[in-house]
């Protein structure tokens, strides 16, 4: 019945505590809480939450939609048409204004889900002691008493206080601004030290930059530190992109330009053309609303939420919104290779002892099954050295194994996992082993120094050091080997090096494991005690198959002109035999680390061109190779997981951080994190990402040429003083029943066919290129002909001017529809069955169009209202002819445009392949 008696809440100076006045102010222990103890915690003290910030409510957000001033210029239409008296006009201007503000309110309820979703999906982990065991918890779930174990890269979850540190820093710039690491201890400081120089305590939302250790939570939630400054944490990330602004700025510079425009039409009309100023007026506020694009920035930035859901649904979470539009442009992604192209389920495979090579078998993590030696089951206890190797591979280990439902799980890495399954085999059990050896020092691994070691005592006050790591790392730090009796021999480093290699060739991960004898009052380990004294016990080879799904992602990647490199720190025959695996080609080519470090940069810039696998690497190398495959200006995608990689992260132009092994610092700095960690998720990243690019480019592809349809079939009219082919009241009306519905479905598009076959786009291509911009031009005058053409042949035949604009204006809306069946689809063809059947959005908008301008052609209250009348079938034919007949003049004309420039269509093999 343990429960601290005081809140935390109740500041104390736990800085200035000593480790065991905290622990026993907070009534814990060193062990870690008991599950009950912690259930009654969180019910006293809550989740270990930031409080959120409160959200504005619906009504203000749907008052918020009306202050922009495209909507200004739409109000000051409603006013002034209203003061014109013109009820109906200021009606529909005012229904357009309500509908673009509906628009933006789903949209933004459409960014809160797809933010929320995301928030989730990054919701932090804690390892804490619970009870003696060690697991993984959510962050929220911590309470003041638990005992939270962190590492180099760690987001610290809560205020802690220091148990224990072994060269732990902390970069603590969130708090107090200061962007140096600093150092921490366990020892009380001055109880007014200030927060930079509590050097006992942890604070949440720091990061850890170097060391291990674990600490007593004593704040969580809003009593932390951070949680007091929180304001800033909270904020809610808009969605937008670069793209999306800049298309904000063009719409705001297309109004100014209609504006102008509108103007001097007026002017003209008025003075020149002497036109009554009353109708010139409306003529020209029609002009107006059909030619600006307001609903435009709320639709693409719904394109974009879309985005975002579609590839968190496909495990990439995007956060950093820019990104999604750089990930679609990747023409080159850098890959880990364990987890990402394998599938970090390891099993050991053999074992090298010095006279022997052991098989082993069965898969999974169950700590049972058989050692075999030349075909035939081996009697484990003959061989003494296998013992030893099997206690250094369950020592040297932070890994844990639990059977959950005849499921033997991994908590911690998985290649850890496979080894205490590994001592399990021999006979060597890790819990038993880590009671009489338990562990008082350790040197982490870190993927620069490729090793691990921890420092061990038993009751009786021996001490043994063990370490295991890459084998031409430790092979280097050994100065014996262990013979078959049990006594040390001289090192054969050569035939170690020949038998690692073997295995290594076949795509077994090689780890080496060694011993070292210490007097038993050492305590604390250091690197230099290891360096030529250590004493090898013999070699562990894992197999990690790679994941199916990699290996069709890496031929997609292929089809999509994107080049795959995998970076790794493993084995270069590793390396390359998990590559030949995954079907990259890489030609026999394997660089390591050493090899980069003997280039210089233009050595490089050739070398990272021709070779696509990269053995032995640090992190540091992973910097290097981004910016030397930048230089080609390729962008560049680039996984990670350390701390370390966080520099190469920032500096890649989409740096993906694994979601399930990765750091927190991998994941701080990277601007996608992949939930599943796997090479596939990328590569439907680059799939999502190009078809929201692709629709982001449809969008506009179809607002403004229609827009700039519209309003030229009011300017022609206008400046040549013919009768209107469509009355200004009709086009607000068109763009009332449009602007919503079609020029909102090209938002929902799914991927195009071709998508992964197409050549990545080119960074620095314009979005509003030549293509485009003749593409308004021919819209344009598409329009034009359509409606004037129908409005003559309707005035020819001697119908009254009312029924000839009934059939301009459905001829407008028809050309429409058309035109949005062929902007589905830009860079195929449009005349295949699935681009015809088109998605549930586009026929449910099509026909609520549909129905809208049967409504204003035969109702007559509509009629009335609208100056319509009836339209005969046959004339009705006419007019859906018309919309044809425009779909397969522009079909045809970007037929010819594909075949002309190969660009934009399929990838050529060759530059696949390069
Ligand atoms: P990868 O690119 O495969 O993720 P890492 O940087 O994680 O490579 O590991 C590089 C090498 O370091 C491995 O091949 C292995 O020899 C060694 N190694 C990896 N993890 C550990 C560990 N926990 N303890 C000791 N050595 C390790
Ligand atoms: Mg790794």
């Amino acid at each position: 019945m343990s429960m601290p008696a005081t809140h935390p809440a109740h500041r104390q100076a736990w800085h200035a505590m000593t480790a065991d006045q905290a622990l026993a102010a907070l009534q814990a222990d060193k062990a870690g809480l008991s599950a009950d103890d912690a259930a009654r915690r969180a019910v006293q003290f809550g989740a270990n939450r930031m409080p959120e910030a409160e959200r504005p409510n619906v009504l203000m957000v749907f008052l918020r939609q009306f202050n922009n001033a495209l909507i200004y210029v739409l109000i000051g239409c409603i006013v002034i048409t209203a003061m014109l008296q013109h009820w109906l006009d200021s009606a529909v201007i005012a229904a357009v204004v309500s509908v673009n503000a509906i628009v933006g309110l789903v949209q933004e309820g459409r960014t809160e889900k797809a933010m929320d979703a995301i928030r989730q999906m990054l919701a932090p982990t804690a390892t804490v002691l619970r009870a003696g065991s060690r697991m993984m918890v959510s962050g929220e779930a911590l309470v003041p008493g638990d005992i939270v174990l962190v590492e180099a890269g760690d987001k610290v979850p809560a205020d802690l206080r220091v148990l224990s540190a072994h060269s732990v820093s902390v970069q603590e710039a969130i708090l107090t601004g200061e962007s140096a690491t600093v150092d921490k201890q366990h020892a009380p400081v001055a109880a007014d030290a200030g927060l930079g120089d509590q050097s006992c305590m942890l604070f949440s939302g720091t990061i850890v930059a170097t060391g291990q250790g674990h600490g007593l939570v004593v704040a969580t939630g809003a009593d932390t530190q951070i949680g007091r400054i929180s304001g800033l944490l909270t904020q809610v990330d808009t969605v937008s992109t670069p793209l999306v602004e800049q298309m904000g700025v063009l719409s705001r510079w297309l109004t100014a330009l209609i504006l102008v425009i509108a103007a001097l039409l007026l002017l003209y009309g008025y003075f020149v053309a002497r036109h009554p100023f009353d109708s010139m007026f409306m003529a020209v506020v029609g002009l107006s609303v059909a030619a600006i694009p307001e609903g435009l920035p709320a639709v693409l930035t719904i394109t974009l939420a879309i985005g975002v859901q579609a590839m968190a649904r496909r495990n990439a979470i995007v956060r950093r919104l820019p990104a999604i539009e750089t990930i679609g442009s990747v023409s080159v992604i850098c890959t880990d290779k364990t987890g990402t192209l394998t599938r970090n389920e390891m099993v050991v495979a053999s074992v090298l002892t010095g006279e022997h090579t052991f098989a082993l078998d069965g898969d999974g993590y169950a700590p049972a099954g058989v050692v075999r030696l030349d075909e035939a089951d081996a009697n484990v206890a003959e061989h003494t050295v296998l013992g030893q190797l099997a206690q250094a591979a369950a020592l040297c280990n932070d890994a844990e194994l639990t059977c959950r439902d005849g499921n033997w799980v991994v908590e911690g890495d998985p290649m850890e996992g496979a080894l205490l399954a590994l001592a399990g085999k021999i006979g060597v059990e890790a819990a038993e082993a880590r009671r009489l050896w338990h562990r008082t020092d350790a040197i982490a691994f870190d993927s620069r120094h490729r090793f691990m070691a921890t420092l061990h005592h038993d009751h009786a006050h021996h001490a043994l050091v063990y370490v295991k790591g890459a084998p031409e790392r430790l092979l280097g730090m050994c100065r014996d080997q262990r013979g078959p009796s049990g006594g040390t021999q001289a090192l054969d480093r050569t035939a170690w090096e020949q038998r690692a290699e073997a295995i290594a060739d076949s795509g077994q991960r090689v780890l080496a494991f060694a011993v070292l004898g210490v007097p038993g009052d050492k305590t604390v380990l250091e690197q230099s005690d290891l360096e030529g004294s250590l004493t090898l016990l013999g070699m562990a080879g894992m197999i990690d198959p790679p994941r199916p799904e990699a290996i069709a992602a890496v031929q997609q990647c292929r089809g999509a002109g994107i080049g795959v490199k995998m970076i790794t720190g493993d084995h270069a025959r590793t390396a390359a035999a998990i590559a030949r695996q995954v079907g990259l080609e890489h030609h026999g080519l394997v660089l390591t680390g050493a090899d980069l470090d003997r280039m210089d940069e233009q050595a490089l810039g050739a070398a990272v061109m021709a070779c696509d696998v990269f053995a032995r690497t640090s992190p540091e190398h992973k910097l290097r190779l981004v910016m030397a495959l930048q230089a080609h200006g390729m962008t560049v995608a680039m996984t990670g997981d350390g701390v370390n990689d966080a520099p190469a992260l920032k500096r890649a132009d989409v740096g993906i951080a694994m979601g399930r092994k990765g750091s927190a610092a991998a994941r701080e700095a990277a601007k996608v994190v992949l939930a599943d960690d796997n090479f596939a998720s990328i590569v439907a990243a680059v799939r999502e990402g190009r078809t929201v690019y692709d629709n982001i480019k449809k969008v506009i592809s179809w607002t403004l040429p229609t827009n700039a349809g519209e309003a030229a079939t009011i300017v022609v009219a206008l400046l040549f003083g013919m009768t209107m082919p469509v009355t200004p009241i009709q086009i607000l009306w068109v763009n009332l029943v449009t602007a919503a519905t079609l020029g909102f479905a090209l938002a929902f598009e799914p991927t195009e066919e071709n998508t992964m076959r197409r050549a990545p786009r080119r960074r620095t291509e314009a979005l509003i290129g030549a293509t485009l911009a003749w593409h308004i031009v021919l819209v344009a005058l598409l329009f034009l002909a359509g409606v004037f053409g129908i409005f003559s042949y309707a005035l020819a035949r001697g119908y009254p001017v009312e029924l000839a604009r009934t059939m301009a204006l459905n001829t407008l809306v028809a050309m429409e529809i058309f035109h949005l069946f062929f902007i589905r689809n830009i860079y195929g063809t449009s005349l295949t069955w699935k681009a015809v059947r088109g998605t549930r959005v586009v026929w449910v908008t099509v026909i609520v169009v549909f129905l809208a301008q049967l409504a204003i052609t035969y109702l007559p209250p509509l009629q009335n209202l609208f100056g319509t009348r009836a339209v005969a079938l046959l004339d009705g034919l006419l007019i859906f002819a018309t919309g044809v007949a425009l779909f397969v003049i522009v079909e045809i004309e970007k037929q010819i445009r594909l075949r002309l420039s190969p660009a934009a269509g399929e990838v050529r093999q060759a530059g696949a392949a390069a």
